[in-house]
């Protein structure tokens, strides 16, 4: 399966999509349906490349960049305590950006709003 979430600039492989999570942490949908639903990297999901960025800030906040063609991909925070919009705690601290990257066709999980 080719479910893997590319860099829309230069078509880099970042993660697959089954290694996203939802702002809860996990596969759940949040039912605060004010928001746009993000993705997010669970510790157990990220990639050298990632954690090179994320150990550079002493796990503290920063951005991290596409290893191919440096677009900005996404985003962390180790600082502030992850909070959803419904007030749950226990948003992943590493954020995809939605419109720096492109989702397989298939499987998306109702992901995109
Ligand atoms: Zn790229
Ligand atoms: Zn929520």
């Amino acid at each position: 399966m080719n479910d893997f979430i590319k860099c829309k600039k230069c078509r880099f492989n970042i993660i697959n999509v089954s290694q996203t999570v939802s702002e809860h942490g996990d596969e759940s949908v949040c039912k605060d349906s004010n928001h746009t639903q993000k993705l997010f990297i669970p510790e157990s999901s990220y990639s050298s490349w990632i954690l090179e960025a994320i150990e550079k800030s002493n796990w503290t906040k920063g951005k991290f960049y596409c290893p191919t063609c440096q677009n900005k991909l996404g985003t962390f925070d180790f600082v502030s305590s992850g909070k959803c919009f419904c007030g749950q705690y226990c948003v992943p601290s590493v954020i995809l950006m939605s419109s720096k990257i492109d989702y397989p066709s298939v499987n998306v999980k109702n992901l995109i709003s």
